[in-house]
Parts: structure tokens; C-alpha cells; sequence
């Protein structure tokens, strides 16, 4: 018998599910937990969200200045995996579609960081969560590029550490002398009200840098942003658009990845849920079980955000029978 991951178990996939619904509000997205994934993405067409449970830890000569990090790297990758869930939510009430190209990845950017401010309104909690999943990242940013680089870099930087006593960007590559103007763009399309103004941001920063719209995507943003299946779309919307696919395949763990479906792990996913709860297979929630309701009311005051997210579950090291009865396939 292979060994079980901590995030397979139908507590930790049953909570990561309720997260979803607390959060999103969209039960028939098909909640997915794999170390295939990089960081996470949500694939607003197909109605998938894809999260990876095991998202490094920071280096150890910058932990000291990650805030509300947890000492334990189980309960950090429990924290992590919400602070993920939860943006990934965000971004199905509050993003439309992606461009191609760096320009898909500087909205992207911009984005990010909209819809976590935007996220933290309706759910003030997540405000520590993002702070800390944001140090985080710069740890790990600044452990493998340091503080400088040109200003795209700097508007992934400026993202993680503008909240930061200590960290900060710091221009030093030939476009350094236009960054007081890129941040003065980038801050205010933080505060946009609508998603079109940060394309529009997006476009501006790259004209001011002399960039095409049309260049192609750089490989040294992508850990740091959704995977490559994230797939954007307005709402009540067509056929999205997606980035393109170019750096499809990339390994980033390495170990052997695994994965779990997280919905309907473990039973009923909360009194006013209408799923059944009672399947242990890895079925995907009906489509048609009255998300129709649920998921026209995507948009913010729809009701999320009233009473407490949903608690962090005690991991169990050992399996149980059952446990492992709920295991479900691994994808390959
Ligand atoms: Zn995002």
C-alpha cells in the first residue's frame, strides 16, 4: 500500500471543500488537491479549481521576517491551502477574462492582488491569511531573485511586500527610472473598481516600458501566478480566452505528484447544503442540484462572509479503514 498524503484523508478534503463553498459559493466547481500545481489556479470555464496542499515552506534565513507564520509546516500548508482557496474564489466573483501573453500575466499580477483586497471585505479573516501567504511568497521570491530586476518583476514584488516593514522592491534594472510612474498605475489599479481598469492598467505600464501587448509570456513569473490551466471569463460570459500554453507541463515538486478530489469528501458539506452528502465515491457534484441559485449570486453581499470559515482539521497521522476506502484515484 503506497503511502497516504496528509490532504487525502476525507477530513482535510472535506474541509477543503466546505472552504470552497464558504468562500466561492459555487458547488459545482470540481475541487481538486494535487502537487502537480505549482500554486493553484481556477478554471472558470470547465468549473475547476486546482490547489496545490504542499506549497513550500520559506527559507530558513528569511522566516523570521514572515509574519503569522506557523511554526509547523502542516499547519502553515493547512493556511497556505485556504489563503489559496479563498483567492481563487475571489477570482470567480471578481475577474473576467485573461489576455495571452505578459499582458495576461501583468493583469494577472495587478489582479491579485484587487481581488484579495477586494475578498477581504467581505471576509476580513483572510486579511492575516494573505499577509501571510504574500510574505511567504517573498521569501521565496527574494531567496531566488533578490529585491531587484526589472519593473514587471517589481510589480510581482511591489505586490508581496507593499505591506512589509522591511522588504521592498528596488529598481536597478534600465527601466528603474520609470518606477515611481509604474507604481503610481499599479497601486491605483489595486484600488480599481472594475476588472476592465486593471487590463487598462496593465496596457499602460507596458506602453510606458515599451513593451508589445502581443510579447509572450516570461517564464520567470510563472511560479509565482496561477498555473496554466487558469482560464478567467466575465460573468454570464462566453468561451474565455486563456493564456497560452506554451510552459504546459512544468514539474514544479519533486516528489511524485498525487492528487484528490476534494468534494464530497467525507459527507455533508453543512446544513443548508443541498448535496447529498452520503457518497464515498469521487463523484462530482451534481451539476444539476441547484447551483443554478448559488451560482447566479456570485457577486459580493450574496451572503458569504456571515458566520465563522470553516475549521482547520486535526490531521491524523495514522489511516483508518475508512480513510482509506475514501482514497480516490490518482491522476497521472
Ligand atoms: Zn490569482
Amino acid at each position: 500500500m503506497s503511502q497516504q498524503r496528509w490532504w487525502t484523508t476525507p477530513s482535510v478534503r472535506k474541509w477543503a471543500w466546505e472552504l470552497w463553498r464558504y468562500y466561492a459559493w459555487r458547488p459545482s466547481y470540481h475541487l481538486t488537491l494535487t502537487t502537480a500545481e505549482a500554486t493553484a489556479y481556477v478554471d472558470m470555464v470547465n468549473k475547476q479549481v486546482v490547489c496545490n496542499p504542499e506549497y513550500p515552506y520559506p527559507p530558513l534565513d528569511l522566516q523570521a521576517s514572515c509574519r503569522y507564520l506557523p511554526k509547523s509546516v502542516r499547519d502553515f500548508q493547512l493556511e497556505y491551502l485556504e489563503s489559496l482557496i479563498a483567492h481563487e474564489a475571489g477570482h470567480t466573483h471578481h475577474t473576467g477574462t485573461l489576455p495571452a501573453g505578459l499582458l495576461g500575466q501583468l493583469v494577472n499580477i495587478i489582479e491579485d492582488e484587487r481581488v484579495e483586497r477586494l475578498m477581504c471585505l467581505d471576509f476580513p479573516k483572510l486579511r492575516r491569511l494573505f499577509v501571510m501567504a504574500a510574505d511567504v511568497d517573498a521569501a521565496h521570491a527574494i531567496s531566488h531573485s533578490g529585491r531587484g530586476g526589472d519593473l514587471i518583476r517589481g510589480c510581482l514584488l511591489h505586490r508581496f511586500t507593499w505591506h512589509h516593514p522591511t522588504w521592498r522592491f528596488v529598481p536597478d534594472g534600465a527601466d528603474a527610472h520609470h518606477w515611481p510612474e509604474v507604481r503610481r498605475i499599479l497601486e491605483a489599479a489595486w484600488l480599481a473598481p472594475t476588472y476592465d481598469e486593471v487590463i487598462e492598467a496593465a496596457k499602460q505600464i507596458l506602453a510606458l516600458l515599451g513593451l508589445p501587448e502581443v510579447a509572450p509570456k516570461r517564464e520567470d513569473l510563472t511560479v509565482f501566478l496561477e498555473g496554466d490551466g487558469l482560464r478567467l471569463k466575465a460573468k454570464g460570459g462566453k468561451n474565455a480566452a486563456s493564456g497560452d500554453q506554451a510552459d504546459a507541463g512544468k514539474s514544479p515538486t519533486k516528489d511524485k505528484p498525487e492528487s484528490s478530489e476534494a468534494e464530497n469528501a467525507g459527507g455533508g458539506q453543512g446544513e443548508a447544503a443541498k448535496e447529498q452528502g452520503e457518497q464515498t465515491g469521487p463523484a462530482h457534484v451534481d451539476e444539476a442540484d441547484g447551483d443554478e441559485e448559488d451560482e447566479g449570486n456570485g457577486g459580493r453581499g450574496s451572503g458569504r462572509g456571515m458566520g465563522a470559515a470553516p475549521e482547520r482539521p486535526t490531521i491524523e497521522e495514522a489511516e483508518t479503514p475508512a480513510a482509506e476506502l475514501m482514497r480516490l484515484e490518482t491522476e497521472g
